[in-house]
């Protein structure tokens, strides 16, 4: 049957992390669904094989999962999700000449030596302060400028801003606006679950999503690019591709403002998108290697403080990765985005990722099985500083349109940002009705 014969309650465009929890969650509430993706599903949440390893595009790091919008849809949905706890006691701090705690949670940071003794009783404070939620940070001051009111100690500033560099993915965490600061790490020292990887990875939890969806009679459409929209008045009616057309009540779009920009123009959002399209991306360099035998460690997560750059053992957590007795480590470079195409640059980020795997995996090299690098993956679509701001889930020019993905307002960062801008647009169609 051709697409243009169809009429859903709900068309979603776009067929990554956003769009199938969408699709999945407004299926099971009884809703007539289309999912429409360029590609093949999963978007940047893909998995990818090669020679008996599966290789994540981006990790699969689930952080706070007792307290994430993904574990909200894991309870409504009935997803089976093989959660695979990364331990605390593994993760480390490459300080240069020693190796120390990371303080993921309050052990880690009595047993950290990045701080002396009477500023860690500070950094308590202030991370008892988060967690009570007394600070809230200010959305026009900086974490920079919120430390330099607070006349925090050096040492207490430095490991805060690495705290911060190493959750959000970036090598300027003093740009971070310190009410996200706050938001972040009040709700991330509350669980007991700081970071959770996903057995099978990305790929496990789309075959679910797609489940639920096509168990309630959703559609998904793949290699179906949306190139355009129609609209009368304050209503979208349709989304075209070159041939075809889908009509329906409502429509959340979960592509990124670039793509969006392109579909929208000539609409009465055209502005609007175009803002949020210009914002830049946090980008990172991702360099994973598959090894035909493990090399042991005393640590899964090692973190180059002066380097901001990270290796994890995937396989540690997620066994089902790689071909027996093999192991499968992802290092991430955090990149600037004056990096950003300048080749040498680039290369010498990759030199100094292979010396990192020197360091701590020595012997690499010898097991090597595919090393796969990626040179400038987009972690988030809108990367938090004083200068950008998250895109809203929604704009009063359309009354039926909604928007969500990792660009858009939501809580956390990465795909928590996609699920919860996700499931606020959900629930404000099913509170529509
Ligand atoms: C290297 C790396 C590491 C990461 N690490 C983590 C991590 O540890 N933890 C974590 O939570 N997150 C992580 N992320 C982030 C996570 O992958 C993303 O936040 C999430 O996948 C974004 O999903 P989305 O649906 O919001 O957007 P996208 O994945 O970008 O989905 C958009 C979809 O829209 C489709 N599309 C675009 N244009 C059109 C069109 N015109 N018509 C139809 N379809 C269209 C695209 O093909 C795509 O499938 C990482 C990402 C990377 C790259």
């Amino acid at each position: 049957m051709s697409a243009q014969q169809h009429h859903y309650d709900i068309v979603i465009v776009g067929g990554g992390l956003a769009g199938l929890s969408a699709a999945a969650y407004l299926s099971h509430k009884g809703k007539k669904v289309a999912v429409l993706e360029r590609g093949v599903l999963g978007g940047r949440a893909v998995t990818l094989p090669i020679k008996g390893f599966h290789f994540n595009f981006g990790a699969h790091a689930i952080y706070g999962r007792d307290t994430s919008m993904l574990r909200t849809f894991e309870k409504e949905l009935g997803l089976s999700i093989q959660w695979q706890d990364f331990s605390p006691s593994k993760a480390k701090y490459d300080m240069g000449d020693e190796v120390t705690d990371v303080p993921a949670n309050i052990l880690g940071l009595f047993r950290t030596k990045v701080m002396g003794g009477l500023d860690k009783v500070s950094f308590t404070f202030n991370i008892l302060k988060t967690m009570l939620k007394l600070e809230s940070g200010h959305p026009h001051l900086s974490i920079e400028k919120w430390l330099e009111q607070k006349n925090t100690p050096d040492d207490v500033r430095e490991m805060m801003l690495t705290l911060a560099s190493s959750n959000f993915f970036t090598k300027e965490p003093e740009k971070i606006p310190s009410d996200v600061f706050f938001r972040y790490y009040s709700r991330l020292f509350l669980t007991n679950k700081p970071v959770a990887y996903i057995g099978g990875g990305w790929q496990a939890l789309i075959n679910e999503f797609v489940r639920v969806l096509e168990s309630n009679n959703g559609a998904i459409f793949t290699k179906t690019k949306i190139v355009g929209v129609t609209h009368e008045n304050d209503r979208i009616t349709s989304v075209h591709t070159e041939e075809d057309s889908f009509t329906a009540d409502q429509f959340i779009m979960c592509i990124p403002p670039k793509e969006l920009e392109k579909i929208m123009t000539g609409s009465k959002v055209e502005g609007l998108v175009k803002h949020y399209a210009q914002y830049d991306p946090t980008y990172v360099m991702v360099y994973d290697i598959g090894l035909k035998k493990r090399i042991e460690s005393p640590y899964t997560y090692i973190y180059d403080k002066q380097n901001n750059m990270f290796i994890t053992d995937i396989s540690y957590y997620d066994t089902s990765c790689t071909p027996e007795g093999g192991q499968l480590l992802q290092a991430t470079a955090y990149l600037r985005q004056a990096d950003m195409g300048n080749k040498e640059v680039l290369e010498a980020y990759k030199a100094k990722i292979e010396q990192m795997y020197d360091k701590h995996f020595p012997g690499w090299r010898e097991e090597l099985v595919v090393p796969r690098v990626s040179q400038r993956a987009v972690v988030q679509e809108i990367k938090w500083n004083m200068h950008q701001q998250a895109m809203p889930v929604f704009f009063p020019e359309y009354r039926n349109l909604f928007f969500a993905g990792d660009w858009c307002q939501g809580q956390g960062q990465l795909s928590e940002l996609s699920f919860s801008s996700s499931l606020t647009v959900c629930d404000m169609i099913l509170k529509h009705d």
